[in-house]
């Protein structure tokens, strides 16, 4: 399933500033409003530009997805980033005017429902380490929180059989005679055993005690995008803890760090591996067997190589996170002097001595400057 992408859903650049993105929302919303839009599928592309919308505008999401692309809100319920808790009355009412309410667009997300009255519970951060292979290729983990959710025994309420409050008989308020040498006043202020909402519960939840939420520890099943480094943030957006007074969840945010691999090392997506060579091998020029992330290869070494070159494998890296395509693979040679020689090995080495290897012009340009 290839999701088209965010920036050029809206036809913007990727380092577009807020005020461009708003514009050619605006724009897109005019043209395919459902309500007032001729064109063919404009219920489509009106929601895919909600939703780009949604995440461009906000620097947070954003940076989610130029991290990871569509794979950001993966964790977020299928086919793409939930928008439906997005607040569009702001910018539909600059583009439509205010009382577009006979427009019905309610249908569309936005416009007739608004953001609850609760407060969102509190966001964690969470530190995951990974392997290098499983940051390379993605994972599924199993996370455990112990965090406050939602009581399970009263759904959050914290106690059962509504009933109208006997202190204030669900008015609310009480009403208090105070005395002063002025005379009586009569004094109102708010019920203090419902909170002022009229109504309590015939029978306190004993789980949460009235409170509504409990410490739980549970866990959560999180898919870590492939090619993930140290540092990235993942949002889990509503896995947090519970909302107070019906309000959202919080959010997770897993930041992720890389354990070093033994021989690979990474550099954004384009991996490195020093593959030791022998002097030999280096003036005779060898076919040697290498490890990649993606299973063996055969180089071919050419005669004459030198420490430091490189060998690039195309493709032989990390795929991008964020767009197509992967980085590349460099084998980097050393070659390696022989510290311990034997008798024989020390033999040979002098006869090729007095063959004359130093006739290289590297060597000629130092002898012109000896006294
Ligand atoms: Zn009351
Ligand atoms: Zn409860």
């Amino acid at each position: 399933m290839n999701k088209k992408d965010y920036y050029e859903i809206l036809g913007v650049e990727k380092t577009a500033s807020q005020a461009e993105i708003k514009s050619a929302f605006r724009k897109l919303a005019k043209k395919y409003h459902p309500d007032v839009s001729k064109e063919p599928d404009a219920e489509a592309k009106f929601k895919e530009a909600q939703e780009a919308y949604a995440v461009l505008s906000d620097e947070n999401k954003r940076k989610q997805y130029d991290q990871f692309g569509h794979a950001a809100f993966d964790n977020n319920g299928a086919g793409g980033y939930d928008y439906s808790n997005f607040d569009f009355s702001d910018i539909f009412s600059e583009i439509f005017g205010q009382g577009f309410g006979g427009f019905g667009f309610s249908d569309f997300g936005g416009f007739g429902t608004r953001q609850r009255g609760g407060s969102k519970g509190a966001d964690r951060v969470i530190r995951l380490d990974l392997t290098f292979e499983e940051a390379v290729f993605g994972t599924k983990k199993t996370i455990t929180l112990s965090l406050n959710d939602t009581c399970p025994d009263c759904d959050g309420h914290g106690g059962f059989d509504i009933k109208t409050c006997d202190k204030c008989h669900g008015s609310g308020t009480v009403t208090a005679q105070q005395q002063t040498i002025f005379g009586a006043f009569m004094t109102k202020t708010t019920c203090d055993k419902c909170g002022g909402s009229g109504q309590t519960y015939a029978r306190e939840c004993s789980k949460c005690h009235g409170n509504g939420r409990v410490k739980v520890t549970k866990d959560i099943e999180v898919k870590i995008p492939s090619g993930v480094d140290t540092g990235n943030q993942l949002r889990i957006a509503g896995k947090g803890e519970a909302g107070a007074n019906g309000g959202p969840n919080g959010d997770i945010y897993l930041e992720f760090f890389v354990k070093p691999h033994p021989i690979f090392k990474r550099e954004g997506n384009d991996v490195y591996l020093e593959l030791p060579i022998t002097m030999s091998e280096a003036a005779l020029g060898v076919k040697k067997k290498v490890p990649t992330l993606y299973g063996d290869i055969t180089l071919t070494i050419p005669a004459g190589s030198e420490s430091n070159d490189k060998h690039r494998l195309r493709g032989k890296g990390i795929e991008n996170i964020d767009s197509f395509g992967k980085g590349d693979m460099y084998i980097v040679l050393k070659v390696k002097t022989p510290q311990k020689l034997s008798r024989d090995q020390k033999k040979l080495f002098e006869q090729l001595a007095k063959t004359g290897l130093d006739n290289d012009k590297e060597f000629q340009k130092i002898n012109e400057y000896l006294k």
